[in-house]
């Protein structure tokens, strides 16, 4: 048996994602890139993903950390890999 049948993953999450998505979100409003297609919204999510650290998490304690400084700062490494991305993504997308 492999401990993926002896344990339940289900809870661990990388909050990453949901902090990249929202942040992405607000970013389209405020500063729309020059494409936002279906391709291009993937791409600047993978790119911005791929340049901030993972944050793994257990989802049920997630709010214990919500407030902490460490978000702070984290939240702001979010926001300028979305900016980048965007801006690479704008100036190069993957399609004519
Ligand atoms: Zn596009």
């Amino acid at each position: 048996m492999g401990i993926r049948d002896d344990y339940d993953f289900e809870n661990l999450e990388n909050a990453a994602e949901k902090l990249v998505f929202d942040e992405l979100e607000k970013q389209l409003k405020e500063n729309p890139p020059a494409c936002t297609c279906q391709e291009c919204i993937l791409d600047i999510a993978a790119l911005a993903l791929n340049h901030v650290k993972p944050y793994y998490r257990v989802s049920l304690l997630g709010k214990l950390y919500a407030n902490s400084a460490h978000m702070t700062t984290y939240g702001e490494e979010v926001k300028k890999a979305v900016q980048d991305a965007i801006g690479k993504i704008s100036g190069n997308p993957s399609h004519d």
